[in-house]
């Protein structure tokens, strides 16, 4: 009974959930769906979200991992995250319908390592390897590349020429961490070029403000997002940075009432990928259990846009 338990705060991030890269690739399979009236397969999930994607699925969109997989001809979307050069070229060589969803942040960070390729630096990636951004991102500049991860490989990564050297980052990371690894880079290397955290988007940095300001006055934090995601699984980190518990919920239906047991706050967000829907779940949830006081805790405004993925040339291409 709800009337046995102590009433529960809920304190609300802001900004949190989709960012404007995320709408804008959503929006393109579904123009996609609408405009072509043809199968419309898309190269890995096109944002990480399981929600998101079953709901495309509904509407049509088939998704597959590999280019391969996909019929000569067919209509085919890259993912928000970006494709390597391989890819865009076995997708031309196969004749593809191409419409690219490839986030502009995620896209100006591949211009940033290819323009240091060109000036003739090593480039380093300070990213997750294995990540789809990083092997889109490495596969997009035409030079030397080493990955990072940490500061020790910071430390350690062997150069060829240590006074020819830049550095970019994966979009998703965690600020904290990378300054740290940004740091020992310039230690290491004080010729290095690079762009500071700003390669890091707005929205990571953001969606990690915001739940560190809540994580300072919440006793636990609930953070919906998928597990794969990079920027859902760096706000877990910076909750638990703060010294706060973390729950990285997937789905709402696994919030326990063990999670919430004696806790008078908690916190609520979702990282980049997750829709409003997931947040709004976890509240019904929630409310299940304990009488609720939500409250939004809004640490910027949030106003970004991209231009919509422009469909004109593939419609155009699939009339002809
Ligand atoms: Fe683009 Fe950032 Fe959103 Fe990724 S998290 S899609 S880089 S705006």
């Amino acid at each position: 009974m709800i009337q046995d338990h102590p009433p529960l705060t809920v304190l609300l991030a802001a900004p949190r959930g989709f960012c404007a890269g995320v709408e804008r690739a959503i929006q393109a399979v579904e123009d996609a769906l609408e405009r072509t009236g043809k199968p419309v397969y898309v190269r890995h999930e096109i944002v990480h979200n399981n929600r998101v994607v079953d709901d495309l699925k509904r509407k049509g969109a088939i998704f597959v991992e590999d280019v391969a997989e996909i019929p000569d001809g067919a209509v085919a979307i890259f993912s928000a995250h970006g494709v390597s050069r391989a890819v865009e070229r076995e997708a031309a060589g196969r004749g593809l319908s191409v419409l690219d969803a490839t986030c502009p942040l995620v896209r100006r960070v591949h211009l940033e390592g290819q323009r240091h390729a060109k000036a003739g630096r090593e480039v380093i990636v300070i990213g997750h390897r294995g990540h789809v951004e990083i092997e889109g991102t490495t596969g997009q500049i035409d030079g030397t590349v080493h990955v990072i991860e940490s500061v020790a490989e910071a430390l350690t990564v062997p150069v060829l020429n240590p006074e020819r050297i830049a550095y970019i980052t994966q979009t998703t990371l965690s600020v904290d961490d990378t300054r740290e690894i940004i740091a020992a880079l310039k230690a290491r290397f004080p010729n290095i070029q690079g762009p500071d955290v700003k390669t890091i988007c707005y929205a990571t940095q953001n969606r990690q403000m915001a739940v560190r300001v809540i994580a300072r006055r919440a006793e636990r934090i609930i953070v919906c997002g998928a597990r794969n995601s990079s920027n859902t699984n760096r706000l877990c980190e910076v909750a638990v940075n703060e010294g706060r518990q973390a729950l990285l919920l997937q789905d709402p239906k696994d919030l326990t009432l063990a999670f919430i047991d004696g806790a008078a706050v908690i916190g609520l967000t979702a990282g980049a990928s997750a829709p409003e829907d997931l947040v709004q779940e976890a509240l019904a949830r929630l409310a299940q259990w304990r009488r609720l006081t939500v409250e939004e805790v809004s640490v910027t405004r949030e106003d970004a846009q991209f231009a919509p993925v422009d469909l004109s040339r593939l419609v155009n291409q699939l009339a002809n």
